[in-house]
């Protein structure tokens, strides 16, 4: 599974390829915070879309990096809004990821 890499800071992502070292440098380039890793299912949204970036960081800070989620065995959408996102976390907590620092 490929990752992303994105500053919740400077609301960029960056993409990370094969041949990168094992050890992924994740100080941003621009600000020097630190980045969090995430899946390659994130989809960026506009840097100008605060929103959206909102949301994202909301949804990674609790431990949903667009890993997939499913219930009854099916993959599971990722919320759109805030209010849905906070009803996500709540209903899918047992599947978080645990933020390693
Ligand atoms: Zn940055």
């Amino acid at each position: 599974m490929g990752h992303k890499k994105i500053c919740l800071n400077c609301k960029k992502a960056f993409s990370i390829y094969n041949n990168e070292s094992k050890e992924i440098n994740l100080t941003c380039p621009e600000c020097k915070s630190k980045m969090v890793l995430v899946s390659h299912r994130f989809r960026p949204p506009k840097q100008t879309d605060t929103k959206q970036w909102d949301l994202a960081k909301y949804l990674i800070t609790n431990g949903f990096a667009y890993q997939h989620i499913h219930e009854d065995y099916k993959y599971v959408q990722y919320p759109k809004t805030m209010e849905e996102a906070v009803e996500f976390v709540l209903k899918f907590k047992s599947q978080a990821y645990i933020i390693k620092e």
